[in-house]
């Protein structure tokens, strides 16, 4: 922005409860097989507010209703920044739950409902920044792409997958990007620690297959694939994963360390981990390669034997450490049982410090004083995953100050999904803080 313009006091919080109360009665929710209602309607909602403001937005669609939305912002110098939310949600069975999930009801502090956390509180505080930035002439420094994708909980196939594999044009140029989870508190002995995602596990859905000899279930067989693939499964099933500690987790252990009064090692890595109490679920699988069975399926009548049985694998691997994983699971496999990839997608870290990361570090710091700050590694996977192959850092920053006692990783996909709306509001003001940084 030239020094000449004069902008106008703002508020980048005003409206971030109320974008984010009608993203939710819009109904995104993905089913993965292309039965949910499609993300048109939000996407077509979200252009509407960019365009109340002048910011024209492109609408791309994978397939009917599936819809993504780019649009560029403020017109400085540098290499442009790509700040990417998803518009769908995991669906949601409402007689679970204590309120409409489609209705945004604010109660006791907090506004509920599915997207809450998984992610339009991130979409609204873009939303409400970008607009009272606009409309006050206080345009960011650095150009930024916005996109809001469609498709993500399904892997982002018909989203962020498909805005780079057809319509890299829109994107280019972005040298790094910023999205979801990530900025969020955790609480250990009462320190806040906001958690940056520097990095994502890998992941390797597999299908597993045994063949052996058919026959009659009354008969000896000593090469029935049923047992051969059931003794696999439980062998992966029940394998203890050694800790392989990543830059990112060092880092985070370490801040972890301090704060107990100990030293981060790879033997006290786990007690550690535990003292994240609520979040040691989601920690504990990043400090090791996991492999879990989810799905079986053999036979087809109790006194056959059939020739072939499968199971499904979905196996998450660090970065850095594929070779390992996949040296193990064939030993664990052993020799008549093969796999193929239902789904296969690359690990990935960025580096923890620099001038964007700064900008996180100091955007949360003005805001919260007595904070610490850290890098993380994610266990699932994002559609960042998508946007790295045109060669971004990326960084899952959507800030958020919770309370201690909430359960915060259970929300996602989780019944009662729900999100404190001061935490929306201080989630925006950091947010504007980093953008004049970024
Ligand atoms: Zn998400």
């Amino acid at each position: 922005m030239p020094d000449s313009v004069q902008t106008q006091p703002y508020d980048p919080a005003a409206e971030v409860v109320d974008i984010c109360r009608d993203l939710l009665r819009i109904d995104t929710s993905n089913y993965g097989d292309d039965s949910g209602p499609g993300e048109r309607k939000a996407a077509e909602h979200v252009a509407a507010l960019l365009d109340e403001v002048g910011i024209e937005s492109t609408l791309t669609e994978a397939a009917p209703g599936r819809t993504s939305l780019v649009a560029r912002w403020g017109e400085g110098d540098g290499d442009p920044l790509l700040i990417h939310g998803h518009l769908d949600v995991v669906p949601a069975a409402a007689e679970d739950w204590q309120v409409d999930p489609f209705a945004g009801e604010i109660e006791d502090g907090y506004l509920w409902g599915r997207g809450t956390v998984d992610m339009k509180d991130f979409d609204a505080m873009v939303l409400s920044i970008v607009r009272a930035r606009t409309r006050a002439g206080a345009l960011p420094q650095r150009p930024i792409v916005l996109s809001f994708t469609a498709d993500e909980e399904a892997g982002g196939h018909l989203g962020a997958q498909h805005l780079v594999d057809n319509h890299a044009d829109l994107l280019a140029d972005c040298t790094e990007a910023v999205g979801e989870v990530g900025g969020f508190t955790t609480t250990v002995r009462g320190k806040r620690i906001y958690l940056i995602e520097a990095a994502e596990k890998g992941m390797a859905w597999m299908r597993l297959t045994a063949r052996g000899r058919a026959g009659h279930g009354s008969m000896i067989n000593h090469d029935n694939a049923v047992t051969t693939l059931a003794a696999a499964v439980a062998r992966i099933g029940s394998h203890d994963w050694p800790v392989r500690l990543t830059p990112a987790m060092e880092v985070l252990l370490a801040s972890v360390a301090d704060i107990a009064g100990t030293e981060a090692t790879p033997e006290n890595a786990e007690a550690l981990v535990e003292e994240f109490e609520s979040s040691a679920r989601m920690l504990g699988a990043v400090i090791r390669n996991t492999a879990n069975p989810t799905m079986l399926d053999a036979g087809y009548k109790v006194n056959v034997i059939p020739t072939e049985a499968s199971a499904h694998v979905d196996g998450r691997f660090l970065p850095g450490y594929e070779d390992e994983f996949f040296a193990t699971l064939a030993e664990l496999c052993g020799e008549d049982v093969t796999w193929d990839f239902v789904s296969k997608q690359q690990p990935w870290d960025s580096p923890f410090e620099g001038r964007l990361m700064d900008a996180m570090t100091k955007s949360i710091l003005a805001e919260d004083p007595d904070g610490i700050v850290a890098p993380y590694l994610m266990s699932g996977g994002t559609d960042a995953k998508h946007f790295r192959r045109l060669g971004m850092e990326s960084y899952g920053f959507a800030p958020l100050r919770l309370p201690p006692d909430l359960d915060f990783g259970s929300l996602f996909h989780g019944v009662d999904e729900r999100v404190p709306v001061d935490a929306l509001e201080f989630g925006a003001r950091v947010f504007d803080r980093f953008l004049d940084q970024a």
